[in-house]
């Protein structure tokens, strides 16, 4: 028996809402490649163009930047849907402001699986979970409610955005807490090839070749989830049920 259990493969759209451009690569975008291989699809919603997150850089210089490579790096598993909300990177503040517009992104999609990053506050123990992350994964699960209920936000209704209740589960990529995984062995190279599309945010961390570190980075994690899912390589995801 293994310590992880599958991740539910009986739906057809999913909607990945994350803070920034990179969060879905470190780790998720190869269980997207697995999915979307399987026919499934999988949009991506950035809450900000992460125009805070190189230190070289301006915002205003970093965000057309970051938008161009998270475009690339969600191509490469299969995601031809990227869009923006332009929440100030570094400063997202959770509660209603967000969940109206993470709801009427919902609805507009209308997944049965929400993924998001971790939103704990740590990734192991002894560190800290970045402010934007946790504000980000708290709202996602309360604008999943938010979705399905008319009279929360109604002017989203007015908006031509009827309610959507359809949101079965949301996954938390990476979390301590995760109890179930998806078998990435065969799409290990695309979440590889995915996070290397990251080329001026990981120029900018890191004096090692990019290959080397991003190859190093996503390997020692896979194969951990993978030792305890009973494969070569796994993501993890903590899963709220619906
Ligand atoms: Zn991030």
């Amino acid at each position: 028996m293994t310590e992880l259990l599958a991740m539910p493969e009986d739906w057809s759209r999913a909607l990945a809402i994350v803070a920034h451009p990179d969060d879905m690569e470190y780790g998720a975008a190869a269980a997207v490649a697995h999915w979307t291989g399987g026919g499934r699809e999988v949009a991506y919603l950035m809450v900000s163009r992460g125009e805070a997150g190189i230190d070289t850089m301006s915002p205003e210089e970093c965000a057309p930047v970051r938008d161009a490579e998270q475009r690339a790096s969600a191509a490469v598993v299969g995601v031809s849907s990227v869009e923006f909300l332009d929440h100030k990177d570094g400063v997202i503040e959770s509660g209603v402001a967000l969940r109206r517009d993470l709801a009427a992104a919902i609805r507009r999609h209308r997944p049965e699986l929400v993924i998001t990053l971790n939103r704990r506050e740590a990734f192991v123990p002894g560190t800290w979970n970045s402010a934007d992350h946790r504000a980000v994964g708290e709202s996602v699960l309360d604008a999943a409610n938010d979705a399905g209920n008319r009279w929360i936000f109604p002017e989203l209704a007015d908006e031509g955005l009827e309610p959507w209740g359809g949101v079965r589960w949301v996954a938390l990529a990476a979390s301590p807490e995760a109890r179930h995984a998806v078998d990435v062995t065969d799409t290990f190279e695309a979440g590889v090839a995915s996070l290397l599309e990251h080329r001026a945010y990981i120029a900018a961390l890191t004096d090692e070749d990019p290959e080397t570190y991003v190859r190093g980075f996503l390997t020692s994690f896979a194969a951990a989830a993978g030792e305890r899912f009973g494969t070569t390589y796994a993501t993890t995801f903590e899963l709220v049920n619906f």
